[in-house]
């Protein structure tokens, strides 16, 4: 059996955190219990670690079945940068590389192995003679025909469970709806495994749909608010993420095109530019994206309207996955409908492509908190607003709009519904083109009628009477705009009608102007980042494989000046704290160093003076306006960097004596927290805080 303490220390010892995200430890605990398990994670939500950390504490080699060699590759640099023996075998590897592994795994190195489920015939030999601890199946829905990225070579991996009855499973994916996980059990022979479906809501995404105006203009201003911030735009065609790449870099924006028509070596080259924070901007097809884990991208563009909800919820899942602030932008336009309703019908299945369509087009038109409408969609009801999208921080004001339908209803009534919406508004505002000449429109009652309307906002109100279901487009006869039976109540009963405020595009980008988190040039953050990116070079290894954001954000805050410190913030585990630690400690205190020096004078400089002088921590705490707390740090702080402070004198011996005996007791934790709790909060973290910097000076 394995304690729940070991459990904790392993996670902070090779993962860097201190606690679990939901779901995380229930699954834990299951596999240890030796039992098989199906877990549904959306992207982000800690899918790894489930079985990553089992594997370090069971005996003998956990088998991973992983789809991409990309996200192997990936995976395993991730934990080796994390101290952890991890491998990976297949195809694109020679004889001798694959017979090093066999010989690492003979010698009990290895705790997990990569493979693909095309590869397990390379396995035989290890499953004969190794004990194998767990076998983890990831992207499981590839098994499944109902799932949407089918791969026959799954379905070889029933097998598994058939020849090691008594290992535990563990299956995970980010999607899969009821059927497709009854499916992926059954065809795995885990009927009964223990399901854990985790909650597909992404809080840390901002959702924001925007009128596909000018879109090359509002992304430009949108990505100058955000310097080096990585980010996706996806394009639905391989010409568009070129032109959108060109007029990119035309503006100074380090920019990419990548699809699948760019030779393979030059597009692993773009891919892995911008892993490395190489590249900025990558301008893709829906292609990209699929086999890479960089935890850093901040932010997902939709440069157009994707064909569903599960693509486009795919996508923005990419930005965000540290779980900080991510933005996702969506641009709306009809023209986008139009060419998607195209592809629809030329496919096999086109009332399911249609109907899914719709939704999307919901999802972009709606007028109430978007993320509402998303969770809806995967069978998720939340019932507040989420206070994180654009409907939620600028909700719609509605105004009497029923003379402005009048006049849309009437015209359209007029052209007899044979008139696509260009038309009807070329019509409404008095246009002389040829198209209102040659059939004579400039005759009609009509025409002319609302001049005083801009030609977009004219777009915007035809929408909205489309969504409110007076009017409908006729996909298939050209897109010609059509009166509903709706519509008669509002042309001949006096019904009213309410639409809603426009909001300009324009005022849109304002509004991120100022809301915008701007990365400031000389930020601590930004430092930290460039030193990252230095490390991340000098190692050949993604920048987030080092650190992710979050961390160099707590980093930021947190300020570690000691090993002691550092090794508190979340992410850093003992591995990263022995190779990278001493640097980044530098770097924060060289900064800090900086800072203060311009100021006057330091902060535990002072404390120091006073205490010197022979203040009490009262005192220095009461002449200081300070917490005592933070008196306190000072003084542990000033006795670590060697100055002459008897710290015995601010801890009785006794609460020496017990945490000296936690210490041991606890496996040396890296938290107080751990303390207090063992303490059951009988003494204080401040004196916690003494008792182990005496101590780790003794140690030292
Ligand atoms: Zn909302």
């Amino acid at each position: 059996m394995i304690a729940p303490i070991q459990i904790k220390n392993t996670l902070k010892e090779y993962f860097g955190y201190d606690k679990f995200r939901p779901l995380q430890e229930d699954i834990i605990n299951s596999i240890f219990n030796g039992h098989d398990n199906l877990v549904i994670m959306p992207t982000g939500g800690g899918k790894s670690i489930c079985f990553q950390l089992p594997a370090l504490l069971l005996e003998g080699i956990t088998i991973v079945i992983s789809p991409l060699i990309a996200l192997m590759k990936d995976q395993v640099d991730g934990l080796t940068t994390n101290g952890i023996a991890a491998a990976y075998l297949n195809s694109s590897q020679n004889e001798t590389e694959q017979q090093e592994i066999y010989t690492r795994i003979a010698a009990g190195e290895l705790k997990l192995l990569y493979t693909a489920p095309e590869s397990l015939t390379y396995l035989e030999n290890i499953f004969s003679s190794e004990t194998i601890s767990l076998i983890a199946i990831d992207e499981a829905h590839c098994i499944s025909s109902w799932g949407h990225d089918f791969r026959p070579a799954y379905t070889n991996l029933g097998y598994l469970k058939k020849r090691f009855p008594k290992i535990p499973v563990i299956a995970l994916t980010a999607t899969a709806d009821k059927a497709t996980r009854e499916d992926i059990a059954n065809q795995l022979n885990i009927p009964h495994a223990t399901q854990h479906i985790a909650s597909f809501d992404r809080k840390n995404l901002k959702l924001e749909v925007r009128p596909a105006n000018d879109r090359v203009k509002q992304i430009i201003s949108f990505i100058d608010e955000r310097p080096n911030e990585s980010g996706i735009i996806y394009c639905l065609s391989r010409k568009a993420t070129e032109a959108v790449a060109e007029k990119l870099q035309g503006a100074n924006i380090n920019a990419a095109a990548y699809h699948a028509g760019i030779a393979h070596e030059k597009r692993s080259k773009i891919q892995e530019d911008f892993i490395n924070d190489n590249c900025q901007v990558i301008c893709a097809t829906i292609a990209f994206g699929m086999g890479i884990d960089k935890s850093n991208v901040r932010w997902v563009i939709h440069y157009n309207l994707p064909k569903n909800i599960e693509g486009y919820y795919q996508e923005i899942g990419r930005a965000g996955r540290d779980g900080l602030p991510s933005n996702t932008l969506l641009f709306h336009s009809y023209g986008d409908v139009i060419q998607l309703q195209k592809f629809a019908q030329n496919s096999g299945n086109v009332e399911v492509q249609l109907a899914k369509l719709d939704r999307m087009k919901e999802y972009a038109d709606a007028l109430s908190c978007r993320r509402k409408i998303l969770l809806s969609y995967f069978g998720e009801l939340i019932s507040e607003d989420c206070g994180n999208c654009d409907v939620c921080q600028n909700p719609p004001q509605f105004f009497d709009g029923t003379i402005i339908a009048q006049k849309a209803l009437s015209t359209v009534a007029r052209l007899d519904g044979q008139e696509p919406i260009g038309v009807v508004i070329d019509v409404l505002r008095g246009s002389q083109n040829s198209t209102i000449q040659e059939k004579g429109y400039q005759n009609l009652k009509t025409y002319g009628i609302a001049k005083d309307i801009a030609w977009l906002d004219w777009k915007q109100y035809v929408t909205q009477l489309v969504n409110l279901g007076y009017l409908e487009i006729a996909f298939h006869e050209n897109n010609k705009l059509k009166l509903t039976e709706f519509a008669k109540d509002v042309l001949f009963n006096g019904k009213k009608v309410d639409l809603a405020n426009l909001v300009e595009a324009e005022k849109h980008i304002e509004e991120q102007k100022v809301t915008a988190t701007k990365a400031k040039k000389n930020s601590l953050f930004e430092r930290l980042r460039l030193l990252r990116l230095k490390i991340a070079k000098e190692e050949n290894v993604p920048a987030y494989q080092i650190f992710n954001d979050a961390t160099l954000k707590e980093i930021e805050m947190d300020r570690p000046m000691s090993e002691d410190e550092f090794v508190r913030i979340s992410g850093v585990g003992k591995v990263k704290l022995m190779n990278y630690g001493h640097q980044f400690i530098k770097e924060v205190i060289d900064f800090t160093g900086e800072k203060k020096s311009k100021r006057k004078g330091d902060t535990t400089k002072k404390t120091y003076e006073l205490y010197q002088q022979g203040l009490s921590i009262s005192e220095i705490a009461k002449e200081r306006k300070l917490a005592e707390t933070t008196i306190f740090s000072h003084i542990s702080k000033l006795f670590a960097e060697g100055k002459d402070i008897d710290l015995t004198q601010f801890i009785d011996k006794h609460d020496l004596e017990s945490i000296k005996t936690a210490k041991k007791e606890l496996e040396d934790p890296n938290t107080l927290k751990a303390y207090f709790e063992h303490f059951e909060e009988a003494i204080p973290y401040s004196t916690i805080r003494i008792g182990l910097t005496i101590l780790d000076k003794e140690d030292s």
